[in-house]
């Protein structure tokens, strides 16, 4: 049996990330979601185990010890990791395995599997990144703040990506995938 590969997809909050992984994976059924841990609190209608696995900052710290994340990173203010098993037997049977992570953790992919396929998510302007993250209502003004002034950063690191897709319409960046 072939082996399989990572597909990694970075892009700044609110540019359609999750909305877009969740319609590739239920048009394919080779592609499994990498669960990533988390320090953040959930959000209304997040489920542990689905959307994250939402744990303390002991446990994930524990984890780092062990050396049981694939990446991990800082994102605006809480941790983020991809759980290392999970991804590594996916791949041995022959899976394609989705992370949606940020840019520092997509940096540390490319240094341990480089011939992972990178795509970088664009929203069509940063006023209408604001507005998608405004309108999703989950974040204070302050973390809003934050995550448009990370969006600049992360977009220096956009030569390092295969792909970059421009999420303008969902259904069509879905097929672009
Ligand atoms: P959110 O809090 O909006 O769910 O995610 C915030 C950011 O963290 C997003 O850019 C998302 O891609 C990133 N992220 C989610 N999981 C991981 C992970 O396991 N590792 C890294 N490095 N970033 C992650």
């Amino acid at each position: 049996m072939s082996r399989g590969f990572l597909l990694v997809i970075s892009g700044p909050s609110g540019c359609g990330k999750g909305t877009i992984c969740k319609k590739i994976l239920e048009r394919n059924e080779k592609l499994v979601f990498s669960v990533s841990a988390t320090t953040r609190m959930p959000r209304r209608g997040e489920i542990d185990g689905v959307n994250y696995f939402f744990i303390n900052e002991e446990r994930f710290n524990k984890m780092v010890e062990k050396d049981e994340f694939l990446e991990y990173a800082n994102v605006h203010g809480n941790l983020y990791g991809t759980p290392k098993k999970f991804v590594l037997e996916q791949i041995e049977k022959g899976e394609i395995v989705i992370l949606e992570i940020d840019v520092q953790g997509a940096l540390q992919v490319k240094e341990s599997y480089p011939e992972a396929v990178f795509i970088f998510l664009l929203p069509p302007s940063m006023s209408e990144l604001k507005n998608r993250i405004k309108k999703r209502g989950t974040e204070t003004d302050k973390d809003i703040d934050i995550r448009l002034k990370n969006a600049f950063e992360e977009l220096k690191f956009i030569d390092e990506y295969d792909y970059i897709v421009i999420n303008d319409k969902i259904e069509e960046a879905v097929r672009k995938n």
